[in-house]
């Protein structure tokens, strides 16, 4: 694998993949290498903590959304379960977990995020979920137990907890803020989801810190800040994430915490160097902050972008990003950056479990969340925000 790549892409998630498959598109005679610490080959991440989670009836296999022959097809190289450990970005070269060097003309950074472990003694007990495999080790320990607590009242603890419980498991969702999705959301959207969660049958226990876990004869113990202590026999935490970016320390191209410093048009500090995806802290056009986005269809599509840009365009990437999933049966809809907002306004209907919250800052529209068929529809809502669009 030693030698030189016309490009090289760092990471074979959405972004790393549709950027490969947009470059070859664009220059069909360059050598375009893909290399990825993941051993699998491009597949659906999204599907892990639903479909795949809920139903050992879904095959490992089923979830691939591209095999290896469909990059050889193309006349991608790809390298899967190969870590990039070190890129110089003055040689342009990736070192690369085999002992390779290789030399790139252009590079992609789109090494995504990793979940971070419960910040607590025995954190490391608690299982985390991100890979194929993490899924199917999870899934196999689900298989064996009636009891669960996850750890985490955002999107993956969430999720997680609704799959459990459609396995057959009593499911105890813990969240240190005082409501669902508390550290993103208004509270009339939390309540909403509350809603649809007890419904369903998963337990929620709000503003609960754990502040441990222990095992003993192979049983698990949460402890709480409150001195609870919850007997389950699987624990998961899904209470955020930390950026791939340790082969670029060193190099003043991280954003510290934050990921690769990118411009709008996904331009790294280094020449011939461009990021993506969830490790990409971008100048978003649309809301005119730098920020990060870890949604799928926004990594694909920025991938895609920063493909076009490397093989000649200069466009910048604006568009309003969006996460869709499906809470027993209820549409869940989340638009824009929440996290920016510091007003919002709750439809009338929130209130009785389905509706519509708008997030502002500044007087511009910023965000919003759509909680079953009701209300502004998605399509008005990404329109609102893309109206009030600050421009490059
Ligand atoms: C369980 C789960 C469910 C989700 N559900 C949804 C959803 O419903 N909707 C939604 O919008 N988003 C969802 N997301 C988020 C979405 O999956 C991410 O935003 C998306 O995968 C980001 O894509 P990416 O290409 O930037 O990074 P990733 O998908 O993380 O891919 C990065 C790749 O880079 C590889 N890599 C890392 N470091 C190195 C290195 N040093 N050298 C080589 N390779 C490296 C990794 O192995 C990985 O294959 C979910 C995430 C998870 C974990």
């Amino acid at each position: 694998m030693s030698g030189t790549a016309d490009y090289a892409v760092v990471g074979a998630g959405p972004a790393g993949t549709r950027a490969a498959e947009t470059i070859r598109r664009a220059d069909p005679d360059g050598r375009v290498v893909v290399v990825s610490a993941d051993p699998r080959p491009f597949y659906n991440r999204i599907l892990l903590s639903k479909a795949f989670l809920k139903s050992d009836e879904v095959d490992p296999d089923h979830v691939v959304l591209a095999p290896a022959e469909a990059y050889e097809k193309r006349g991608i190289e790809l390298r899967t379960g190969v870590r990039v450990e070190r890129l110089d970005p003055v040689a342009r070269t990736l070192e690369l977990s085999t002992g390779e060097t290789l030399t790139y003309g252009k590079c992609l950074v789109a090494s995504g995020a990793r979940p971070i472990e419960l910040p607590v003694p025995g954190g490391s007990l608690a299982r985390t979920l991100r890979s194929l495999d993490d899924a199917i080790a999870l899934r196999e320990e689900a298989r064996a137990v009636e009891r669960a607590v996850v750890v985490g009242g955002g999107l993956i603890g969430v999720e997680v907890a609704c799959a459990l419980v459609e396995r057959g498991a009593e499911v105890l969702l813990l969240a240190r803020e005082p409501w669902i999705f508390g550290h993103m959301a208004p509270e009339p959207v939390g309540r909403a989801l509350e809603r649809i969660l007890a419904r369903g049958g998963v337990e929620i226990g709000l503003e609960t810190t754990v502040v441990g876990i222990e095992e003993a004869a192979g049983r698990k113990r949460v402890l709480t800040a409150a001195g609870g202590r919850l007997d389950a026999p699987l624990v998961v935490a899904g209470v955020g994430v930390t950026y791939n970016v340790e082969f670029l320390t060193g190099t003043g191209l991280l954003e510290p915490g934050r990921g690769v410093r990118v411009n709008a048009w996904m331009e790294a500090d280094a020449p011939g160097l461009w990021a993506a995806g969830d490790v990409a802290a971008f100048d978003d056009p649309v809301l005119g902050t730098r920020h990060h986005v870890e949604h799928w269809l926004h990594a694909q599509h920025q991938g895609r972008r920063a493909a076009l840009n490397m093989t000649g365009e200069r466009v910048a990437y604006a568009r309003v990003s969006a996460y869709d999933t499906e809470l027993f049966g209820t549409p869940v809809v989340a638009l824009g950056a929440p996290e920016l907002a510091t007003t919002w306004t709750a439809s009338a209907e929130l209130a009785e479990g389905m509706g519509v919250a708008v997030g502002e800052t500044g007087g511009r529209t910023v965000a919003a969340f759509r909680i079953g068929e009701a209300g502004a529809s998605v399509a008005d809502l990404t329109e609102r925000i893309e109206r009030d669009t600050v421009g490059t």
